[in-house]
């Protein structure tokens, strides 16, 4: 069998609170989907905010719904860009990360923590978990193809009735192993 998944590259964004959301644009203000996602219910929103290092700022798209936690998620050379350590983690595990300054147009938030660098996953629905042999937490080996073809190690496998079946690595992955959006690779358990 071919266990091939299909790759979902994420530039830096950001993950808002419902608290955050209403100080940065105003209260009970409603983000606009501009582009539904590969994940169920997930979405690239229209509003984008200023998020501000100690070197620079760079301007980031807000990914919807609303979370419970803020959360920025950056490739290491955004972080250098930006001046801020760049930490890996799994998303939602924000403790003891780093923090800056995200400004909108209505008010700014200064975060003591919630930037990342997300570490590289893949997504599984319990049928495909079942069909590739893997279970939640398990990691694997991603192998990629063409002319800068590389081997992923330490890859999670999440596996919930809520996700649809897709790798997420960042840009630098992507382009360390120039692949793009959309593109197949194998999985090896
Ligand atoms: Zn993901």
């Amino acid at each position: 069998m071919d266990l091939k998944v299909p790759v979902g590259v994420s530039n830096k964004h950001v993950h808002i609170s419902r608290e955050d959301l209403d100080i940065l644009f105003g209260e009970g203000y409603e983000l606009t989907n501009m582009k539904d996602l590969s994940q169920p219910g997930q979405y690239a929103a229209e509003e984008r905010v200023e998020v501000v290092g100690n070197r620079s700022s760079m301007v980031m798209r807000i990914l919807g719904p609303v979370r419970k936690n803020t959360q920025v998620e950056i490739s290491i050379s955004d972080s250098f860009s930006l001046g801020v350590e760049g930490i890996l983690r799994e998303s939602g595990n924000i403790e003891g990360t780093p923090g800056l300054t995200i400004k909108g147009p209505k008010g700014q938030v200064e975060l003591d923590k919630g930037v990342i660098v997300a570490a590289r996953h893949i997504h599984f629905d319990p049928d495909d978990a079942k069909k590739f042999g893997v279970t939640n937490g398990q990691k694997v080996q991603v192998k990629t193809e063409g002319p800068r073809s590389i081997t992923f190690d330490e890859v999670i496998c999440r596996v919930d009735p809520s996700f649809a079946l897709d790798m997420h690595i960042d840009m630098d992955e992507a382009n360390a192993a120039g692949i793009k959006n959309g593109d197949q690779v194998r999985v090896i358990v």
